[in-house]
């Protein structure tokens, strides 16, 4: 299998096609943004921990019979996945209330859901990327009525997933983004990463963020954290020889 053209090229990822049609190859860079791309940095080794924390995650939900996009690693910071059809959706599963919720609604933060809220954005840089609802999704034809409820369990069966694994390891699953697409056949599959960069994590017992807010909020060093937050769901402390 060999890497060909970019095909897409994103804030934290790369994507190019491959000899093979159903195959491609994503390249998760050291490139870290936030707010729009309104605040941005490179951080060496950035991307090779996502990329390990993210096929963690995607073999553990394979394992639990979740489709996902991932096939291997071609390098510690590159996959090889499935292509699919992305769906231009941001499904984001909420066990505990922080960021957007409690900017935009009278949760305090912190606050436990149970059971976990449900939002989805419309994934659209120029337009900030607005919540959505069912009725919008349907009119806009993004996904059929029975795709949509699929997406929605899937996205709830991931949170029981990653819950279990993260509460082991003493680290409190606070919210996550999704990303879902459609294999060849019409296989709603999850697709995008599952990292530092999509989730908040917290230690579950100083309450202190583990993932992309220490990086939003100036909470500390971002990479001292996502090397301590990789090795603990994955028992990996890895790198690169430095
Ligand atoms: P919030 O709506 O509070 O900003 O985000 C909820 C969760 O989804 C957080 O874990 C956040 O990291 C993730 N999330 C929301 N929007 C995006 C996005 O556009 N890109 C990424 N990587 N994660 C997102």
């Amino acid at each position: 299998m060999k890497k060909g053209e970019l095909l897409y090229r994103g804030k934290a990822k790369s994507v190019y096609r491959t000899d093979v049609p159903q195959e491609l190859v994503v390249e998760f860079r050291d490139d870290i943004t936030a707010f729009d791309g309104g605040k941005k940095a490179n951080l060496a080794e950035k991307g090779m921990l996502n990329a390990r924390v993210s096929a963690f995650f995607f073999t553990l939900l394979e394992k639990a019979k979740i489709r996902t996009h991932y096939l291997g690693m071609i390098d510690p910071a590159t996959m090889r996945v499935r292509t699919l059809t992305m769906i231009p959706l941001e499904v984001i599963v909420r066990n505990v209330a922080a960021g957007s919720l409690v900017k935009r609604y009278p949760f305090r933060e912190g606050q436990p859901l149970d059971p976990p809220i449900l939002v989805i954005d419309y994934k659209d840089d120029a337009r900030h990327d607005p919540m959505i609802n069912d009725e919008i999704i349907l009119a806009l034809g993004l996904v059929t009525a029975a795709e949509l409820q699929e997406i929605k369990q899937k996205a709830l069966s991931v949170n029981r997933v990653l819950g279990d694994h993260l509460q082991g390891k003493g680290i409190t699953l606070v919210d996550f983004k999704l990303e879902f697409g459609k294999d060849g056949l019409g296989n709603v599959t999850v697709g995008d990463e599952i990292s530092m960069d999509s989730m908040r994590l917290w230690d579950a017992r100083s309450g202190q963020s583990m993932d992309k807010d220490v990086y939003r909020f100036d909470k500390g060093d971002v990479m001292e954290a996502y090397r301590r937050v990789a090795e603990r769901i994955t028992g990996n402390a890895g790198g690169r020889s430095r």
